[in-house]
């Protein structure tokens, strides 16, 4: 069966969601626009769009191979994949294996601090906040999730975390952090949403250090694209 687009439903910084003649399944198509600082910076990624789809579909079937119950169906095309319908559940929720970004700054470490525990973070999704950091009493005040699913979330990307270290370094990739989040398919049940990409995680060279992700785009370090494409021809390798 061949799936079209329908609807647009929704548009986001980097991405496009369609409707399709299944009221179950939408398209997301990938674009090269890139954002930071909640839109301040804005800019395009050549080729972003096509690298980016790609690299969260190879990710999302290690997942799935994995067990991890995900919003994921296929990758149509260049740009785009097909996905079952979710509701966001509005929370994003941060893995941080290493500190780095604004964590370091503000808890007045060197970037790149190996702290003994892993550190597990909710933000609101709300843009006119600027998605703020809470913590599950307010997640659960706001409406955004209850307890036991704030639970079962926080158990999953735990899972997801130990994962995509493994699959990660076997590609001498280290994961510093990374944002994901979950949405509710039309059964109610909680799953993987949204994209696993250089654009949500922060990942480094094992032996350098060098930055392959986001961060050369904030920082204006340069070689954006090519770090998005050593991040895929890596993964290519392993999958
Ligand atoms: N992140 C994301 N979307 C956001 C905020 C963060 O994907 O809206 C990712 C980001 O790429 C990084 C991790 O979540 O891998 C932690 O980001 P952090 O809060 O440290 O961002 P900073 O403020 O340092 O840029």
């Amino acid at each position: 069966m061949s799936y079209e687009k329908l609807e647009m439903l929704y548009e986001g910084k980097a991405k496009q969601v369609y409707s399709t003649a299944d009221p179950n399944l939408i398209i997301i198509y990938y674009k090269d626009d890139a954002t930071a600082f909640n839109a301040v910076k804005r800019g395009t990624i050549e080729d972003k769009g096509s690298l980016n789809n790609e690299i969260t579909a190879l990710i999302y079937e290690y997942l799935m191979a994995q067990g991890i119950e995900t919003h994921f169906v296929k990758k149509l095309n260049d740009r785009e994949q097909l996905c079952k319908k979710v509701s966001i559940v509005p929370l994003e929720v941060v893995t941080r294996n290493i500190l780095a970004g604004s964590t370091a700054r503000i808890l007045g470490v060197e970037e790149g601090t190996q702290p003994p525990n892993i550190i597990y973070e909710l933000c609101y999704k709300k843009d006119a906040l600027g998605d703020p950091l809470i913590n599950e009493h307010h997640a659960v005040a706001l409406g955004a999730a209850t307890y036991d699913e704030i639970k079962y979330i926080f158990s999953v990307t735990e899972k997801i975390n130990t994962l995509l270290k493994d699959l990660f370094i076997k590609e001498d990739i280290i994961l510093v952090d990374f944002k994901i989040e979950f949405g509710k398919d039309s059964t109610g049940k909680i799953i993987l949403a949204d994209e696993i990409t250089p654009d949500t995680c922060r990942l480094w060279d094992k032996h350098t250090l060098k930055k392959l992700d986001k961060d050369r785009f904030r920082r204006d370090l340069g070689d954006v694209r090519e770090a998005y494409v050593e991040i895929l021809q890596r993964l290519k390798k392993t999958n």
